[in-house]
């Protein structure tokens, strides 16, 4: 079928349905079916602007009262005929009835004459409407606007952080009750949560022993008798009079071979509006002075009164092409759903739209860092390939696409944004070695920031001992100043004095004169807290002249007042703290450099796009050949002597061992053994022989450094640790790690914990101790034996304990929080991704009107994500 066809055919139905009253009773299952099935064949169709309105129009069509269905379908077919109109000259009387022009296919039949008293029909339809429904609501109304809601409830609800009659339609219940399917008072079975419509037959109070009222209700209908006890007070009584129909949901118990129901949800039956009972009962999160029904009533007026009235910020087409409710009927599904099928939808759209918000705000963020311009850097073949000949490994070959990835984005004229996602000893400084290297001989100085000044001097270790053997031509720097370039000191100092500062600046950054190659040698600096003044004041004036290449160090390579000649590339080594603020501060200090970011915390791809959604990603999903993995062992408590003797054995070949403990000090709640407490037991009872060091996350950080860098000299054999136990820290002798309460650390975090060690030569282990042996902590546990695989096994972590543990450090970035979207559910975000650089490319600023209202929602979005993260 033709375009043409197909809006004919939806016409015809949609006619139909209107000499039908309404009713939704032309399609078998309803109206809404009927549109899903053509929308699968629409295809062109789809395209047609009226089309899409429409679809909008009757979305949630058979949960609409009479009269808004008879306004939509009206207005949905005054729309469809307007195609056919349209190109019919402008004076014609003959109207569409007759008019279609229908010549290019010929196969179409004219719409069916449909409109001649439409509006008339709809408008007495209207006022036929019993119902008189209560006046809408503006959003931004406060909380007494709504009737029924005096001071006191105001106050709990704004304990909930609501304020609006609109935050209130934003907070969903955390969940369900299924009081949907009623059932008859002799269908009721025993200790199950039932249902039923029942007719009250007696209402008893009497006094309880505590002196309390208590009410006993006995409601009968055709097939027999049950009785409700509520333990309060006498009110009930008067609201339920014998003879009123009620219905009632519960758990059914039985007292002295009767049926009864203790304490159930009831309210008075109505054929339709039913909020507490015999349909799916939402549950909202409460507070002290809120109460169930009465959150539920005031929620339930709010949505009826205000939903309506909220505006959809999603363009009609991308609602479309994503299959989307309009947003108010979605708030009312999500608040009280018609059925499962509805609350997924609803759930569907407002997840949808919390990805979109934040796809639309990391991909602007991602705009804004590359929309001024960064200094292309050509690929220099011949360093790279000194630099290959001189490391002394092969590059894996993820190593290799990544730098393939890497080197493309920084001949690009625009700044690079990229994430290098690699598990732990994937090899991550090597490849930001190589891209440091290509910066350098473009002339441009580099930048490695890491999060510790311990792990900075690791990597000035590790990059100057590589770095001295690699030949760098000197390329005049095309960098920032036009002027200072005409200095032109990089090239050939010419004269003495400059010649005996960059002489003396090497001298102090530990060049011997076999590093200089000619000239061609790389300079790297340690920019740490440890230098003396001076020689800090000589280093910063290196950096600012561009007599220094490379400069390693901690955030402080930002925040504090370093100067540098011409930055070309920053590479910032596991920091999740380097969020858009950072970077935003390096873009006011005027620097525009390309950006690498490492992380090895390994996250499923959802979280990827979500925390990291501004950054290109690199992965090097393969390990250097020839490591041996890590041996991993569950163990139970009682175990813990077995565990002790390997220890020993271990260090008595030489070894070292961390241990880890969940907390600091001991807790009278939680019966785990504190580091502390571990320590003095470990150094006093179990190895009074052994040295047995101690780090937590309360020492200060120059503590904590002393502590590490003692025990990479192997001045302990064993170290008791927090989670603090440093990222990254590479102490090759350390060859166990046995971590104590397992089960409460996440498999990412215990993943962390198992990289410290591995990194030698020898044989490692990994030894977790947990008595807790639920389900859940056999499968996490046994993950981890099974596999070494960092992100197979954060996937594992986000099936078995939903997204909210994985959320770490985001707050920090300032990232929003979903309230309704799954971190699992990767289609929705592909969908709402597509559609935000879909929009975004069309309209970068949402400059178009037809933006505006996503625009201040994407602002309002961010603005509160901010508000929280600070
Ligand atoms: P991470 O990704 O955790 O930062 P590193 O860069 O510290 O990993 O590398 C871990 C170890 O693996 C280092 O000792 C490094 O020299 C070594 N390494 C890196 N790449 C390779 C490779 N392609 N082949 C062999 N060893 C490698
Ligand atoms: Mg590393």
């Amino acid at each position: 079928m033709d375009e043409r066809e197909q809006i004919i055919r939806l016409g015809k139905v949609l006619a139909a349905e209107e000499r039908a009253a309404c009713a939704d009773s032309v399609i078998e299952g309803g109206l809404e079916c009927f549109l899903e099935r053509w929308r699968d064949t629409a295809n062109g169709a789809l395209a047609e602007p009226a089309v899409q309105e429409a679809l909008a129009l009757l979305a949630g069509y058979g949960a609409l009262p009479p009269a808004q269905r008879a306004d939509r379908i009206a207005a949905a077919l005054r729309g469809l005929r307007a195609i056919f109109r349209a190109p019919a000259p402008p004076d014609a009387s003959s109207q569409s009835e007759t008019s279609t022009p229908v010549a290019t296919t010929g196969a179409a039949e004219p719409l069916p004459p449909l409109h001649a008293n439409g509006t008339t029909r709809n408008a007495s339809r209207a006022t036929r409407n019993t119902q008189k429904p209560a006046p809408p609501l503006a959003l931004d109304a406060p909380l007494n606007a709504l009737s029924g809601v005096g001071p006191e409830m105001v106050g709990a609800f704004k304990r909930l952080g609501l304020r609006t009659i609109e935050e209130v339609l934003y907070h969903f219940p955390h969940r369900y009750d299924d009081y949907s399917k009623q059932k008859t008072i002799a269908e009721l079975s025993i200790g199950e949560v039932e249902t039923v419509v029942a007719e009250v037959a007696e209402v008893k109070t009497f006094r309880m022993k505590n002196g309390r009222d208590a009410v006993e209700i006995q409601v009968s209908d055709a097939t027999g008798l049950l009785k409700a006890v509520f333990f309060q007070g006498r009110w009930l009584a008067k609201q339920f009079p014998v003879g009123r129909k009620v219905v009632l949901s519960g758990k059914v118990g039985s007292y002295m071979g009767l049926r009864q129901m203790s304490s159930p949800s009831m309210e008075p039956y109505a054929d339709d509006e039913l909020i507490h009972t015999g349909r799916l009962v939402p549950v909202h999160p409460l507070t002290k002075g809120l109460h169930e029904r009465n959150a539920r009533s005031v929620i339930k007026q709010a949505v009826d009164r205000a939903a309506p009235l909220v505006e959809d910020f999603l363009p009609p087409e991308v609602r479309l092409r994503a299959g989307l409710l309009p947003l108010p009927e979605a708030l009312a599904q999500m608040h009280f759903p018609q059925n499962y099928a509805m609350l997924e939808k609803a759930r569907q759209r407002l997840g949808f739209d919390e990805f979109l918000l934040i796809q639309v705000g990391v991909l602007q963020r991602k705009q804004l860092w590359q929309g001024i311009r960064s200094h292309p850097l050509a690929f220099h073949e011949a360093v790279h390939d000194d630099f290959l000949s001189k490391l002394p490994f092969n590059l894996t070959g993820a190593q290799v696409r990544a730098l393939k990835e890497i080197f493309a984005d920084m001949e690009r004229p625009v700044p690079m944004a990229r994430l290098l996602q690699g598990d732990v000893g994937s090899g991550k400084t090597a490849v930001a070695a190589a891209a440091l290297v290509q910066s350098i001989a473009n002339g441009f100085q580099g930048a490695l920031m890491a999060p510790t000044e311990i792990l900075a001097e690791q990597h000035y270790k590790g990059l100057k001992a590589l770095l001295k053997q690699v030949r760098v031509p000197r390329k005049q720097s095309s960098g920032v100043g036009g002027q200072e370039e005409q200095a032109g000191q990089a090239e050939a100092p010419v004269d003495a004095e400059a010649l005996a500062q960059l002489d003396e600046l090497k001298r102090l950054l530990g060049m011997v004169p076999e590093d200089d190659l000619d000239g061609e040698g790389v300079r790297v600096a340690l920019l740490t807290g440890s230098l003396g003044a001076k020689e800090r004041r000589r280093v910063l004036a290196g950096i600012a002249e561009g007599d220094v290449d490379l400069v390693i160090g901690t955030h402080a390579l930002i925040t504090e007042g370093v100067q540098y000649h011409s930055l070309g590339l920053v590479c910032i080594d596991e920091q999740h703290r380097f969020g858009v603020e950072q970077r935003q501060r390096l873009k006011d200090k005027g620097f525009n450099p390309h950006m690498l970011v490492m992380t090895a915390t390994p996250i499923p791809r959802t979280l990827t796009l979500t925390i990291y959604g501004d950054l290109d990603t690199s992965i090097l999903n393969e390990r250097p050949p020839g490591r041996q993995p890590i041996k991993t062992r569950w163990i139970s408590a009682a175990e813990r002597e077995k565990a002790y003797k390997h220890l020993r054995r271990e260090i008595k070949a030489g070894r070292q061992a961390f241990v880890i403990c969940p907390l600091v000090e001991e807790s009278e709640k939680i019966d785990l053994p504190s580091a502390i407490e571990m320590q003095e037991h470990l150094q006093h009872e179990v190895f009074p022989d052994l040295r047995v060091g101690l780090i937590h996350g309360q020492l200060l950080p120059r503590e904590k450094d002393e502590i590490m860098v003692a025990f990479r000299n192997h001045e302990f054999d064993i170290l008791v640790a927090t989670a603090v136990v440093e990222v990254g820290i590479d102490v090759p002798n350390a060859t166990t790690i046995l971590i104590e309460g397992a089960e409460r650390f996440g498999l990412s975090q215990l993943h962390q914990f198992r990289g410290r060690v591995g990194r030698g030569v020898h044989q490692s282990f990994c030894i977790l101790v947990s008595d807790v042996d639920n389900e859940q902590t056999a499968q996490r546990l046994g993950a981890m034996e099974a596999t070494d695989d960092g992100f197979r096994l954060a996937e594992v972590d986000l099936e078995l304990r939903g997204s909210g543990d994985l959320f770490f450090g985001t707050r920090q970035s300032g990232t929003p929080d979903l309230k309704v979207a799954r971190l699992t559910d990767v289609r929705l975000l592909d969908a709402a991704r597509t559609e935000a650089q879909r929009i975004l490319q069309s309209d970068p600023q949402l400059e178009r009107p037809e933006h505006a209202k996503l625009k201040a929602k994407v602002e309002a979005f961010w603005a509160a994500a901010q508000a929280e993260a600070s």
